[in-house]
């Protein structure tokens, strides 16, 4: 990329970030100001996220990454995550800009589709992915849990979150190996209050899905409370 080209749409990234602080009806991906109030995206830069509709798919990329590590139902993620894209916007945005509203449209979207795809009409919970609480009022919010009242929104289902919970971290923790921290010697998450699991169907929400390990640590945590049956949903999916 030639010099003028590089500057150029760093120009326009910060223009679009500015006009986005005045004016907040505006894309985030392209500046275009045709756009519904309260949404982030214009309908041309929604209808070019790459949906990987693995709601609907059996065996899809996301319940193999589980496959002889956790007993999961049906799972699966919004969409394909790759670098410099729209998805990795709304995720960053979400992250690390308290732009809520990135990741209430992540979860509408996830929402959808599970209702779409007709397999997760039985889940009775929505298990946000709990944050340190240092991390928690660092960032104002649990972004699963706004994920997580994004899928409420399309698929009413209650969110519960007074049965999982992560650990502090702690100084051994902190100079342990990672290899040697598994969450079996020293545990990432706990759970309480399991009663109010017991026998019920669990979806867990994170925000992304690489490699599974948070998932695959909070979801044998959950299955300790005997469900009946434990599901994942990402919004969205990366290759390792
Ligand atoms: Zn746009």
């Amino acid at each position: 990329m030639n010099f003028i080209k590089y500057i150029a749409l760093h120009v326009k990234k910060y223009l679009i970030a500015f006009l986005h602080l005045v004016y907040p009806s505006i894309c985030l991906h392209c500046g275009s100001t045709d756009i519904i109030k309260f949404q982030v995206l214009c309908p041309n830069c929604y209808t070019q996220l790459p949906f990987t509709d693995f709601f609907e798919i059996e065996d899809n990329n996301v319940d193999k990454i589980f496959w002889g590590r956790l007993a999961l139902g049906p799972s699966g993620a919004g969409l394909f995550f790759t670098k410099n894209s729209i998805v990795q916007l709304l995720l960053f945005e979400l992250k690390y800009k308290q732009n809520k509203r990135a990741g209430f449209l992540l979860g509408n979207m996830i929402g959808w589709a599970l209702k779409k795809a007709n397999r997760f009409n039985e889940i009775d919970y929505l298990i946000p992915i709990p944050v340190r609480k240092n991390t928690e009022r660092t960032r104002g919010y649990n972004q699963s849990l706004i994920i997580c009242e994004g899928i409420a929104q399309a698929f009413p289902i209650p969110i519960l979150q007074a049965v999982l919970y992560k650990n502090k971290k702690t100084n051994t923790q902190t100079r342990k190996d990672r290899i040697e921290r598994g969450h079996h010697s020293n545990p990432v998450f706990g759970i309480k209050n399991t009663l109010q699991i017991w026998n019920k169907h669990l979806l867990l929400v994170d925000d992304i899905i690489t490699t599974g390990a948070t998932a695959e640590a909070a979801g044998s945590c959950l299955l300790q409370a005997n469900p009946a049956s434990l599901h994942f949903a990402a919004a969205a999916y990366t290759l390792s």
